[in-house]
């Protein structure tokens, strides 16, 4: 199967083709063509499997350039992700020149309301924002065509909930719903069947361990008090090109970060109380890899693909072998060797030996040599 077949037109295939982008991944090439048809979709599939342009590119052929109304929108639950998407959906403007607004919190919201007043086909927003913007009444969903949700899982995990189905409820009755995210649990599909009509469910999970099998795991047995010392033990040992250091909670960010300065290690932290537009220009120089450690929680991290991580260090375990999978899939990707280090408390042990179960692996431990 080929974009051609999807019924993507030649000068979008084009464009992709000089990104790279030649065959439609798994997700693409079952969900392209219905998104085209106006079916709602449900869509899992893993983090880093091109779920973006799998709604992207139909949005586009199906966007008429001589209507003059948001005809699309986006909701994404992060920042970071909204800025992704945005760019993603930039690059094809030279192959399909559509109006597209960004409306995300920490942006100037009065440039974001003048370029309202032009004529935007395409929003993408965290919900926040577009409430903000519904609110104002300068954003008007009356003639919306498709709504996407993209990681909707986190967008309810993060408190969400009200916040989307109110804008839900602003967009035409029959209008196209998307729901795309990583994982689908039960309260997605019931949020997704209580706004869709007859959704098609694409399911593209494979097999978790699968996916692991380039990434070389460890686990260093320490405690919380000693945990500072471990990973920098671990960090000097390893000399990771471009790492990302998971913590639980933002403050916990805070602390680790500090801890690490002090030491002269340099790193940047990402987390959602960071200002946005110093967010963007860590995520910037993260990706030219000048920052090697970046410190992130979950949240601030979900969906963010970032080529190139050499290593995924798990400050504090996660929660559960979902999320371990989550973190550590950001290295190892497109063939290329990952590496990942899991730092854990006794206390952890329950967390760790459920996440061992779930990936069918018993994952080796560290001893420091520092
Ligand atoms: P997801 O949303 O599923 O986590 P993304 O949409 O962020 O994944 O895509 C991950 C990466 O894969 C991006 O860098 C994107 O440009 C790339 N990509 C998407 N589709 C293809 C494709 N068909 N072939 C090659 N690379 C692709
Ligand atoms: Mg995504």
């Amino acid at each position: 199967m080929n974009f051609k077949q999807l019924g993507i037109n030649d000068d979008i295939i084009n464009l992709l083709q000089k990104s790279g982008i030649t065959k439609p991944t798994p997700i693409q090439e079952e969900s392209i063509a219905i998104i085209k048809d106006g079916k709602d979709v449900i869509a899992e599939a893993q983090t880093g499997t091109g779920k973006t342009l799998a709604f992207l590119l139909p949005i586009i052929e199906n966007i008429s350039t001589t209507t003059n109304s948001i005809q699309a929108l986006i909701i994404s639950p992060t920042r970071e992700l909204a800025i992704q998407i945005t760019e993603e959906a930039t690059k094809l403007k030279s192959a399909k020149d559509i109006n597209i607004l960004a409306a995300y919190g920490g942006k100037d919201v009065g440039s974001q309301i003048k370029k309202l007043q032009k004529n935007i086909h395409l929003v993408i927003a965290t919900p926040g924002r577009l409430l903000d913007h519904i609110k104002r009444g300068t954003v008007d969903l009356s003639k919306l065509k498709t709504l996407v949700l993209d990681e909707a899982d986190q967008m309810l995990f993060m408190g969400f909930k009200n916040e989307v189905e109110t804008i839900i409820n602003k967009a035409p009755k029959n209008h196209q719903t998307l729901c795309f995210s990583a994982t689908m649990n039960s309260q997605v599909k019931k949020l997704a069947y209580r706004y869709m009509t007859d959704p098609t469910v694409i399911s593209v999970t494979k097999e978790e361990v699968i996916t692991l099998d380039n990434i070389k795991q460890f686990v260093v047995e320490t405690t919380d008090r000693r945990k500072q010392d471990s990973l920098c033990s671990v960090l000097a040992e390893d000399n990771p090109f471009m790492a990302i250091i998971f913590c639980r909670t933002k403050r916990r960010a805070d602390e680790l970060e500090m801890g690490l300065s002090k030491r002269g290690i340099k790193c940047e932290k990402l987390h959602s109380d960071i200002p946005q537009a110093k967010r963007e220009r860590i995520m910037k120089s993260f990706r030219k890899a000048d920052i090697q450690y970046l410190i992130a929680t979950d949240v601030a991290s979900r969906g963010l693909d970032v080529s190139g991580v050499t290593h995924i260090y798990n400050y504090d375990i996660p929660e559960t072998a979902e999320d371990y999978i989550h973190r550590i899939g950001r290295t190892g990707r497109a063939g290329e060797e990952g590496y990942t280090c899991m730092f854990i408390d006794p206390k952890n042990q329950k967390t760790l030996d459920e996440i061992e179960r779930k990936i069918k692996f018993k994952i080796p431990r560290r001893e420091l040599t520092l």
